[in-house]
Order: structure tokens, then sequence, then C-alpha cells
């Protein structure tokens, strides 16, 4: 098996005969593990089916210099504490290196190297199929990640091929930028900090984008108190302040500036200039009609999401899934766990998936129970009719 942590089932079993499990987790990132864990704690039997071939690989593949905007003290999956100094914000290898640790230290079935192509259903039943053989589960709970797909405007292929183009899901370190004026476009957290990073290697950074304003320092101090309580309890679907945010996401535009400070862009020297709204000869031309003469350009224009392999009519007009804090409405059984604010704006966060992983466990192990008290009283409804003489 390809696997150093616990398996039960292994997927070539799988392709001879189909193996039912009561609950498949698609994805092993942070939302798959905590679902899993919490899972287990309430002892219900399940799979986490992970296309990577180790877990923690979606941190490991982040650029070189990121850190969490958020401390480890804050940065916890349920049960298991962030390892090392409270108050520091770890590397992305350390949140790799933790999530593995997790993964291991709760024993956590984990079938590696198995990607979910789709997801069907028959009556009650869900077909998951994958590169290696196919599963019946009759939960499953998709935790493939906020961040899938690059977006990055159409316009982007009329640009001259000798200008390079990196989106930051692509984007390792400076090396990668050719000498020259470097643009950023998308001025949320990502965009601010590369932008950074960009003008310290010493390049002239144009940084396109609207101001999206900034996580004032006061709201983290104070043990982050004041943050918590914005991402987890203001800024939520059932407020308007939290509706208005989630459309604006939802919309594709960056959320606040946390830790990284527009005086910090403005010290580096980095020049913020407008929308850019295509290209004119071949270059990205501004909203305002100027031509920006530049090098190379890295998108951090966000992620789109990918559920194409979900063969159930889930979907908004969007792409967004259809649910209830996480609950399909229109699949039983089905859930989501770590969508872009699933219930909060915390709800993709390390220190806020769990909360929504125990909800929706909290319906799995409902719906388990309502579900085997309808057999219990099936069964005992059950009368074997009496041959007649007849017969
Ligand atoms: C640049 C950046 C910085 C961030 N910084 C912070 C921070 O400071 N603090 C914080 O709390 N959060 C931060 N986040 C947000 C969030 O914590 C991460 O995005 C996190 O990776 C989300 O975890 P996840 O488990 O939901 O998704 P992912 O980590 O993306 O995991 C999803 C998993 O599902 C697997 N998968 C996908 N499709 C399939 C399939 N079809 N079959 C099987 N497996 C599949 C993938 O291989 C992956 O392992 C940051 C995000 C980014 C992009």
């Amino acid at each position: 098996m390809t696997s150093q942590y616990n398996i039960r089932y292994s997927p070539d079993d799988a392709t001879s005969k189909l193996a039912h499990v009561p609950v498949i987790i698609i994805g092993g990132g942070q939302a798959g593990l905590a679902t899993g864990r919490l899972l287990s704690e309430s002892r219900i039997e399940f799979l986490i089916l992970e296309a990577g071939r180790r877990i923690g690989d979606s941190w490991r593949k982040r650029w070189d210099s990121l850190r969490l905007f958020s401390p480890a003290k804050h940065s916890a999956l349920p049960g298991h504490p962030f390892p090392g100094n409270q108050s520091e914000f770890p590397t992305k290898d350390q949140v790799a290196d933790y999530l593995e640790a997790y993964a291991l230290g709760s024993r956590l079935p984990v079938c590696l190297n198995t990607k979910v192509k789709a997801l069907e259903r028959v009556n009650e039943t869900y077909i998951v199929k994958t590169n290696r053989g196919c599963f019946e589960a009759d939960n499953v709970v998709v935790a493939t990640g906020p961040y899938q797909t690059p977006r990055i405007p159409s316009w982007a292929s009329d640009l001259n091929p000798d200008i390079v183009q990196i989106h930051a899901g692509a984007y390792k370190n400076p090396r990668q930028l050719p000498p020259g004026d470097v643009l950023v476009i998308g001025a949320g957290n990502t965009g601010a900090e590369l932008a950074i990073e960009a003008a310290s290697a010493g390049h002239r950074v144009y940084l396109s984008g609207r101001d999206v304003g900034h996580v004032p320092r006061v709201a983290r101090i104070a043990n982050g108190v004041l943050f918590w309580f914005l991402t987890r309890t203001l800024f939520t679907l059932r407020t308007p302040i939290g509706r208005r945010i989630h459309k604006a996401l939802r919309a594709g535009h960056g959320g606040p500036l946390v830790r990284v400070r527009p005086k910090d862009i403005a010290v580096e020297g980095i020049r913020r200039v407008g929308r850019v709204s295509g290209t004119r000869d071949r270059r990205p031309v501004l909203e305002n009609g100027e031509v920006l003469n530049v090098e190379s350009i890295l998108w951090c224009t966000g992620f789109g999401l990918d559920f194409s392999w979900v063969h159930l009519p889930i979907l908004a007009p969007d792409g967004y899934p259809l649910h209830d804090r996480g609950r399909a409405l229109s699949e039983p059984g089905l859930f989501f766990v770590g969508l872009p604010f699933q219930r909060s704006l915390s709800s993709s966060l390390l220190g806020g998936v769990g909360r929504d992983a125990a909800m929706v466990t909290k319906w799995i192990v409902e719906g388990m129970k309502r579900s085997t008290k309808a057999t219990e009283s099936q069964r005992s409804s059950f009368r074997p009719k009496r041959l007649s003489s007849a017969a």
C-alpha cells in the first residue's frame, strides 16, 4: 500500500469488489483531517481519500517564504495543539509537518495517491470513483479545499509571450522573475506579500487592484481575541456585514490584509495602480489608459472551485455548492467542510475549520442514528407471512 498512515481499506480491494464505507471524506487537508479526527472520536467508521502523495503537500507546494498570518496558538485543529512557540507565525513547512503528525497521531485511515474522479448517487448510496477503484458510501464529506483552479482573465493570452506570467499558486521565490519591472495583479494579502518580496529583491513593482483595507493591529493584540471574535462570530452568514464580505469574496475580491499593512507596501516604494483592464500592443493597460512596460506579471487573483467531478445537481450558477453551513441542500448524506466562508470568515482557516467539522460530524452521527432506528423499526415491524396451507 502507498501510505504510511493507518489504512483499513485499500482501493486495490475495491477494484474487485465495491468496498462499502459508512463515511468517505474526499481530501486529506486540514478540513478532511479535522473531520476525520472528530468522526473517529464519535466511533464512526470512515476513510479519507487523498489525491496527493503526502499529507501536507498543499502547504509544502506554496511559496518558499510563506508564513501563517495566524500565530500557532490560533492555528490548531481539534485535539492537537500546534507545537512550538505559541505566539510565532509558523512557516508553511511547519504547517505541512503539523498536518502529517496530526494524521499519524490521530491514526486516521488515509488512502494516499487516490484521486476522486467522479461522485454519483444511486438511490441512497454514493458511488465514489477514484483512479484506483470505486467505493460505496452512505455519507460523503467533500473537503477538497477552497483554492482549486487559478483564476486568470482570458485576456492574459493576448500578452506578449516575452512577459513572464506566474500565478501565485505556482510562485516559489523571486528567482523565477526575470530582471526588470514586475506587475502584481491583485492587492489582497497574497498580492501585498509578493509585491513586497519582489521589491525587496530589487525589482520596481506595480501593485494593481483596489485597496482591500486591513485588519488593524489592535484586533490581533490580547491574544487575537478580537480577530477571532470578528472572523468567527461577527463575520458570519447570519450577520449583514458577514453576508456583505461573503458576497465580495465569492465575486473574487480579496479579503482585508492581515499582518501586512498598507504602510509596509508604501515603505518598499511599490507603486499602487488601479485595475488592469486588458492589453494594448500586447502589454497590460490600466483602466486610465496607461500601458505598463513590465517584464513579468504575478497573478494574485485567487482561485476558483472545481466540482466538475461531482455528478449531482448541487451547484449554484457561479459554481459554488448550494448548502446550509456545509450540508448539501438537495443530497442527503452529502456534506462540505472547508469551503470559503462556509459559515463564517474563519471557515477555511486552520483555527476555524474545526468548528464547521464538528457541526458536520454531529449531523452525520444524527443521520446514522436515524437510519439505524429506521432499519430496526422496519425489522421489528416485519412479520413473515404465514404460509397458507393452500400454497
Ligand atoms: C497563500 C495562502 C496562505 C494562507 N494562510 C493562512 C493562514 O495564515 N492561516 C490560516 O488559518 N489559513 C491560511 N490559509 C487558508 C487555508 O488554511 C488553506 O488554504 C488550507 O490549505 C485549506 O485547507 P483545506 O483542507 O480546506 O484544503 P487543502 O489544503 O487545499 O486540502 C485539500 C486536499 O484535498 C485533496 N484533493 C483535492 N481534490 C481531490 C480529489 N478529487 N480527490 C482526492 N483528493 C483531492 C488535495 O490534494 C488536498 O490535499 C492560506 C491559504 C493560502 C492559499
